[in-house]
Parts: structure tokens; sequence; C-alpha cells
């Protein structure tokens, strides 16, 4: 089969491998109908991911037809339609009874997929821990409605719920990219009182604008000054930081009131620093990444309740035989791109058939 693979810093190629197959009692083999490039990837491609192994496959965001299961697993069977969780977590240690499962002790524990071991940028993938890494996708919910459950949907779920937001709030949300979004999402389930976007790309910004009318939205340069006029108490209540870029760390605590949670979702290339004479007395809390993403359930079925929709994301689709391509136009972020779907099916129609026979 094809697979993307993980071969140095800088670069990934498609390479042929040979079609997983059950190692353990507890895996599923899940052919990949539908998967995505996400922004770790990138990350990995760059070396900022000093855990990600040469040679894996990479993709740890997809959807699929479950192939095959090992004998103790109960959950999935053959056939079903699955999302696969990012994270690998065997549901039993300290953590995972916590609902922390992002620090399973497992030693596949965590953010594995595409990353450890073998993703599913690929035909086929093996999922370890079936059962708790697969969730059945409801017959009404589309692969493109269920693509991004596993992992940018899933964070944004988990930041939402971890910044505690109440309906009192003004929440400050930095970056508008797909989990930016996504967290935007999440957090209008929760109903605060306002919600500030930052953004500093016009596109996405208009993006924003454009589908949630609801939401307010300024760019990094004039935020500060904007959060403090529409706040009630000097700044936001709650700060989810989403971008990673340059600044956002001392924007996402500056734009803090005191006493607030600040929730850093972002995964940074570069260490950040933590000036903390400058913002003594402050009292915040930060909340650190990564996501716990062990709420795909109840997000299936906010999809198929209609209260979450991240289809309007998925700007682009390729064949996985097109990665490159594909990855050409996320990571040079052309042509309006968010969000791309790569098809597992490999073969476009050569032909169609005309409508007359
Ligand atoms: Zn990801
Ligand atoms: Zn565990």
């Amino acid at each position: 089969m094809l697979a993307y693979t993980y071969i140095e810093q800088g670069k990934f190629e498609l390479r042929e491998k040979p079609i997983p197959e059950i190692k353990d009692s507890r895996d599923a083999i899940v052919r990949v109908t539908l998967g995505s490039i996400c922004s770790s990837d990138l990350h990995i491609k760059h070396g900022s991911v000093p855990r990600a192994v040469p040679g894996i496959t990479v993709g740890h965001e997809m959807v699929g037809v479950v192939e095959k299961v090992g004998a103790d697993v109960t959950a999935v069977k053959p056939g079903d339609r699955v999302t696969v969780n990012v994270e690998t977590f065997c549901g039993e240690c300290f953590f995972c009874r916590r609902g922390y499962v992002n620090n399973c002790t497992d030693p596949n524990g965590g953010w594995a997929l595409g990353c450890r071991i073998d993703g599913g940028q690929a035909e086929y993938v093996r999922v370890p821990y079936a059962d708790r890494g697969l969730n059945r996708i409801p017959d009404t919910v589309s692969d493109e409605q269920a693509l991004l459950v596993g992992d940018v949907l899933a964070t944004g779920f988990w930041a939402a719920r971890i910044s505690e937001v109440s309906e009192e709030d003004t929440v400050l949300i930095i970056g508008a990219g797909p989990t930016g979004i996504c967290t935007l999402l999440c957090v209008l389930l929760k109903k605060p009182r306002r919600i500030i976007v930052c953004e500093k790309s016009p596109e996405r910004a208009r993006f924003v604008r454009q589908r949630y009318p609801e939401v307010l939205v300024t760019d990094p340069k004039n935020c500060k000054e904007f959060v403090l006029r529409n706040s009630d108490h000097g700044g936001a209540d709650v700060v989810l930081e989403v971008a990673g870029s340059e600044d956002t760390f001392r924007l996402a605590w500056d734009c803090a009131r005191p006493n607030a949670i600040v929730t850093i979702v972002a995964l940074y290339d570069k260490p950040q620093l933590l000036p903390l004479p400058d913002m003594y007395g402050k009292n915040l809390t930060f909340k650190t990444g990564g996501v716990d993403g062990c709420d795909c359930a109840e997000i299936l079925n906010l999809i198929e309740e209609g209260k979450i929709d991240t289809t309007p994301l998925i700007t682009h689709k390729f064949p996985l035989n097109e990665i490159e391509e594909a990855y050409r136009i996320f990571e040079n972020r052309l042509d309006g791109v968010i969000k791309v779907a790569i098809e597992g099916n490999l073969i476009k129609p050569v032909f169609v058939l005309p409508h007359t026979l």
C-alpha cells in the first residue's frame, strides 16, 4: 500500500509499504477512507517533534472502515465506519482513569499514531487499543463531517472544557486556523457573553466574520486595546492561545484580566518566555496542551444533532497519490486553504459514463 513516510528532517515521501497486520489482540486494522493534514505533521517535518521516529507513516487525523479486529476488541467490528483518535490510551492506568489520556503510561500512550508508530496518511492503519481509539460514526454523519473528530475538533472540545468557560465570560481565542476555529465552535456551545477571535490573516479573519457573525474579530496589533474595550474587568476572563506564533504567548497572558484562566493549546516551534516579574500580581492560572482526546463519542453526538459543523473548514481534497501537492498547498497556505482532506481511494476517475447510457 502507499504510505506517506517521514524520511528525515525536512523530508516526507510517498512509499510502498506492506498492509499492517494485527500485532496485539486489542488492535484493529482500519481502511482509511478520508484523512487530513494537520499542522503537527508540519512540526514533525520541520524537526520540532523530537520524539517522532524516522520511517513512520505520518498522519493522525482520519476516518475509515474497520477491516479486521483482534480477539479482544469488543466495541467495533469489521465493516463499522469509525473515527480514529489521535491518542492511544489503555483506559486503565492512573492517568487514563482520571481522563488524562494524553499521559497514558502505555509505551504507545499519548500521541503515537503518525509520530512514533505508523499513522493514517496511508491506505490502511493499525490502531492499538481499538476499543478506546475508535468511535463508531452514526449513519447520518458523513466522513467529511466526522473527519476532524479525532484530532483538531477533540482538541477544541478539550480546550473549551478545561478553560471553565461560563455564560458571564468574555473569551479571547488567539488564532483562527483549523484548531482555533474548532475551539471557537466548542466555546460557542458554552454560550459565553462575548467571544473575541484574534487572527492576523485577513483571509481567515474574513472567514470567521462571515461564518460566525456573533463573534468579534481583531488582529494581533490591535488585540489588547480591543479586548480592553470589549470586556468588563480589564481583560478577557478566559484566553485560549491556539496560534503558536512568535508573540502570541505574551499576547495571551497580556490580554487576560487578573485571575483569568489562560489555556495554551498551541504547539510552539521554540521555547517561550514566562516573564513572571511582569505578570506578578495578576494571579493567572495557566493550563497547557496537549489534548486529552477522550470525548469523541460526545463530539460525534453533537455533530449528529447539528450542533457542530466543521465541514466548511475542509477547503481542499486530494487523492492519496497526490499528497505532495496537498502538502504544498497546506504548508504554504495557498488558495485560501484551511484543511486538506486526503482520500483513501487512489485513482481519480479516468472517464465518466455519459448519462444517456
Ligand atoms: Zn494534529
Ligand atoms: Zn493509560
